[in-house]
């Protein structure tokens, strides 16, 4: 086992951290609508946006652990998650499948563009009645020679209200359940495709999310990913990616919160020394260390396992629940150990927080993680 990091691994991750204290700062406290397209387009000129993407498509054509690594790097780096969550979303849930098993004709048309940022991607399968139970969806793509038509209302977009592609799962034979759904990527800016009010979130504030609307919306057959009824493996293979490697993000976010709990803990006195000498605050110190380092180990675990081809699900589900549990934990540490401080809004210190308890949802709730564990062990 060798635990370390190529020359180019390192590099990558330096830059990716060094960008996003220049240019991640967090959002504008009066608009958490808003989305910050200089600094998107910065992310792709700089890859991110296209990090595990082939070269032939602009991309950088990076493993998941190298694609994590950096990831990781732009969390630790970033004031708020909100721009990188929305970076992963694009690349990970969209691009990624597209450059899996989109036709060369739609690869060709969208990848570069999607690489470098001039188009924003977005993944859309939730509905109102079909959130944790995703595969009893209810939006219907019905063909109509060499298209298909689609109907239906997906609940929450992530990069929904600026996004150029949509990639939209439907059933086309809603007798089949599971094996009747089917995967297209749609134009969002064309007839029939409008999107709802954006949602104002509990943290994550700099990445939009609205709900979407199909309404008779036409859709070329070279658009549709994989065979027909293909969708839910391409779901859960993009699952696969997110939940690797988008939760680096969350990793990367402990790590800065760990540094500045010590930086705080050094520098504060109360009763005549540095609270950090106080048994109880140097062991919850301890605590984050190590919570930081086995959801680290765990991630860095699920990425190998899939950079090998393996299936990986169990330990990409292992690997979500700890970071996302440990995120929070890290994020309620950091209050904590700053006390008032912690609690005031201008601060920022609440931050992490906020946006570690969304890691607790998407991608598949910590409950779902435990089922699919659970289902990994034989149970
Ligand atoms: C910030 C954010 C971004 C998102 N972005 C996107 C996106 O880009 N695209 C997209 O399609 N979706 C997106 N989602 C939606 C997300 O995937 C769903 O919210 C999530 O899958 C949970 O579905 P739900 O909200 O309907 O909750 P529900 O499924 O209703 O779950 C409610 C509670 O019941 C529990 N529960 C449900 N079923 C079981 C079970 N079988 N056993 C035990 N407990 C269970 C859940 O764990 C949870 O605690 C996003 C969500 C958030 C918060």
């Amino acid at each position: 086992m060798d635990f370390s990091w190529t020359d180019e691994q390192s590099t990558l991750h330096e830059q990716a951290l060094e960008f996003a204290r220049a240019r991640l700062r967090g959002r504008d406290d009066d608009d958490d609508r808003s989305f910050a397209r200089a600094t998107w387009r910065a992310l792709g000129d700089f890859g991110a946006l296209g990090a595990c993407l082939p070269r032939a498509h602009g991309g950088l054509g990076l493993d998941a652990l190298t694609t994590a690594r950096v990831v990781e790097g732009l969390g630790h780096g970033a004031r708020e998650l909100g721009l990188v969550f929305s970076a992963c979303a694009h690349l990970l849930a969209c691009a990624v499948p597209v450059a899996e098993h989109g036709s060369a004709q739609l690869q060709r048309e969208v990848l570069p563009a999607l690489a470098s940022g001039e188009q924003i991607g977005a993944n859309a399968i939730t509905e109102a009645g079909a959130g944790s139970d995703v595969f009893s969806l209810r939006t219907t793509a019905r063909r109509d020679g060499d298209d298909y038509v689609l109907d239906g209302a997906k609940s929450y977009v992530t990069n929904g209200p600026v996004a150029d592609q949509l990639l939209v799962y439907a059933s086309t034979n809603p007798a089949h359940g599971y094996l009747g759904i089917s995967a297209f990527l749609v134009d969002a800016r064309q007839a029939g495709v409008t999107r709802g009010e954006p949602f104002h979130k509990t943290g994550l504030g700099s990445s939009p999310i609205c709900p979407v609307y199909l309404r008779d919306v036409r859709v070329p057959g070279y658009r549709r990913l994989g065979a027909e009824g293909g969708g839910a493996a391409i779901f859960q293979r993009s699952m696969a990616w997110e939940r690797a490697c988008l939760f680096a993000a969350f990793v990367g976010a402990m790590a800065r919160d760990l540094e500045l709990c010590l930086e705080h803990a050094r520098g504060r006195q109360q009763f005549r020394k540095p609270i950090g000498r106080h048994q109880a605050v140097a062991h919850r110190l301890a605590d984050m260390k190590l919570r930081l380092e086995g959801a680290r180990l765990l991630l860095y675990r699920a990425c190998w396992r899939l950079d090998r081809g393996e299936l990986a699900a169990l330990d990409i589900s292992l690997a979500k629940l700890a970071v996302s549990e440990a995120a929070v934990q890290s994020g309620l540490d950091v209050i904590r150990l700053h006390g008032g401080l912690g609690y005031m809004s201008e601060t920022g210190l609440d931050n992490g927080l906020r946006d570690a308890l969304g890691s607790l949802i998407f991608s598949g709730t910590s409950e779902i993680q435990r089922d699919l564990i659970a289902r990994g062990l034989g149970l």
